[in-house]
């Protein structure tokens, strides 16, 4: 069965003293609620062992919020997925529109990335998505199905099981446009469907696919309520805990 998943990415945000707050608000609030979805954070990559020595007993995931292509080297300010593993995170977002947009991140280097991921034991979150131009131009399942098959259907059966996908409509991050529950349901059963046809059914029902895009806790349960989505992958509302607390209580309900 597929695993239901809150994520929150913190992107360039939070000092040090701000994280270990909220890393700390978050471990207390799972534990005064366990509940049956996973919730994972991705902080900033310096906070990282901060995290992992909080959150020793594992109840909260650890990700980075990238990684590098390369496996070592002459490759300045880059962490590989070596490091990762080395310290014990649970994976990496990878292909985060916000990584396209500013370093020209393709679907070529994504596959490269969501593969080495996996041979280091880390979970890839890939991150598809259109732009509002592709939307409005009746194009965004073309473009999810080129982002989806490029970075991810070389990997075996076994390892795209491993894989999480996050569809975050370009248009809907950090703008508080949401895609509507219909327009996402439409882009994860097309995601779902695409993934079925190439590895099976079977495989297609493993996977998990998130929504990111504009989630807040007043329209998280509406999202999480749709059949092909399995949870979000939020930013902004990761924030702070009172409304990350209510996104990860929409999706346990
Ligand atoms: C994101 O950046 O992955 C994201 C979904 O951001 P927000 O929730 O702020 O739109």
């Amino acid at each position: 069965m597929r695993k239901k998943i809150v994520a929150g990415n913190w992107k360039m945000n939070k000092n040090v003293i701000e994280a270990q707050q909220l890393m700390l608000q978050i471990l207390h609030y799972r534990k005064e609620n366990p509940g049956n979805c996973a919730v994972w954070i991705a902080p900033p990559a310096m906070y990282l062992l901060l995290a992992k020595d909080l959150y020793s007993t594992q109840q909260v995931g650890i990700f980075a919020q990238d990684m590098s292509a390369y496996k070592s080297g002459a490759y300045t300010g880059e962490i590989s997925a070596e490091m990762l593993e080395s310290i014990g995170a649970d994976g990496a977002i990878i292909g985060h529109s916000e990584r396209r947009q500013y370093h020209n991140e393709t679907d070529a280097q994504c596959n490269i990335k969501v593969k080495l991921a996996l041979d280091h034991n880390l979970t890839p979150i890939y991150c598809n998505g259109e732009t509002l131009e592709q939307r409005k131009a009746g194009d965004h399942l073309n473009v999810v199905k080129k982002q989806t098959e490029e970075a991810l259907f070389t990997l075996s059966d076994e390892e795209i099981r491993k894989v999480v996908i996050a569809y975050e409509p370009v248009w809907a991050i950090g703008t508080g446009e949401t895609a509507t529950p219909e327009q996402a349901q439409e882009i994860h059963a097309h995601i779902r469907s695409l993934i079925a046809k190439k590895y099976g059914q079977k495989t297609a029902d493993e996977v998990s696919i998130l929504y990111g895009g504009s989630v807040k806790a007043d329209n998280a349960q509406e999202i999480f309520s749709q059949p092909d989505i399995d949870g979000g992958l939020i930013g902004g509302a990761a924030l702070n805990i009172t409304d990350f607390s209510k996104i990860i209580e929409a999706l346990d309900a």
